[in-house]
């Protein structure tokens, strides 16, 4: 009830600094996200926590920095910025609910072409469509990649975990149609959920989509759940997978999964099958390549 009266209610916020430089360079230094708050309500949600110091519980409650885009202009404009790669989406989503009518992130991608500025999204909606002509336009230019989470390809358990994102089959085919730009593309599987997205069958329709969709690379991680994000997401478990909610809390004593389901994850699982369908775990080579064209 509260997330459905929370996409109809973004609260304007407007910021003062539009970059955040990042503690670790991994492997870019520096992040923009337009949003704080997310309405696709993944419930393993990382960011949940970060909402805690706006004294919001609700991390679907949004607030829209709406002069992000002059605020990067000057930003990028300063002698001192030294064209870095910004990581969009880091955080929160850039192509969440808000943006179908606020339409914040065609303006911010026009800065990003005046300054030919090297730059990574990754979005679970493709929504991002509507901005392909300006995506394609900076990719021309420097380096873009764009990257999708999924999870999973079973509609039943996205509805479950990630109920305002797009379908799997949509977010891949978002990514085949960058593949025809100059930009590189990614697919991120995380998080890998034990007991509900890890299985053998599941991670092989994944890989089986990122070779239909050519995309440059695939990132898989495993579940980390710590504060907030541990509470809503057993909440969620106890509710839509029952079943599982005893050996998911045996599990995730601490924050992750035990060393010896990672080691069998990969080893029997992961590895295999992205050798399988021939896809390349490096999201470093495309940037590399890119960054260093003359
Ligand atoms: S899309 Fe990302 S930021 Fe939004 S709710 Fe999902 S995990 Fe959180």
């Amino acid at each position: 009830m509260d997330e459905a009266a929370d996409r109809n209610a973004v609260i304007e916020m407007p910021c003062t600094t539009a970059l955040n430089k990042l503690k670790r360079k991994v492997p870019y230094g520096w992040d923009l996200n337009i949003y704080r708050g997310c309405s696709h309500c993944c419930r393993y949600c990382y960011a949940i926590y970060s909402h805690a110091y706006l004294a919001e519980t609700r991390f679907t409650k949004v607030f829209a920095k709406t002069n992000s885009a002059e605020q990067l202009d000057k930003e990028l404009s300063r002698p001192t910025w030294k064209r870095e790669v910004i990581n969009m989406g880091g955080v929160t989503d850039s192509y969440q609910e808000a943006e179908k009518t606020l339409k914040l992130m065609p303006d911010v991608w026009k800065v990003l072409i005046k300054y030919k500025n090297p730059v990574i999204i990754s979005t679970k909606s493709d929504l991002i469509l509507r901005d392909y002509d300006l995506i394609a336009e900076l990719a021309k230019e420097t380096y873009v990649n764009v990257a999708s989470t999924i999870t999973t390809m079973d509609e039943g358990v996205r509805i479950k975990i990630e109920p305002n994102a797009s379908p799997g089959i949509d977010r891949f085919n978002m990514l085949q149609a960058f593949r025809k730009t100059n930009a590189s593309v990614g697919l991120h599987t995380m998080p890998i959920i034990p007991c509900i997205t890890d299985s053998y069958s599941n991670i092989e329709w994944l890989c089986a989509e990122a070779q239909r969709t050519r995309v440059h690379y695939m990132l898989p991680g495993v579940l980390y759940l710590r504060g907030a994000t541990k509470k809503v997401f057993l909440a969620c478990v106890e509710k839509e997978f029952p079943d599982i909610f005893e050996k998911m809390i045996a599990l995730y004593k601490t924050g992750g999964a035990n060393k010896a389901y990672k080691e069998r994850l990969y080893r029997d699982i992961v590895n295999p099958l992205r050798e399988k369908y021939g896809i390349s775990s490096s999201y470093i080579k495309p940037m590399k390549e890119k960054m260093h064209k003359p």
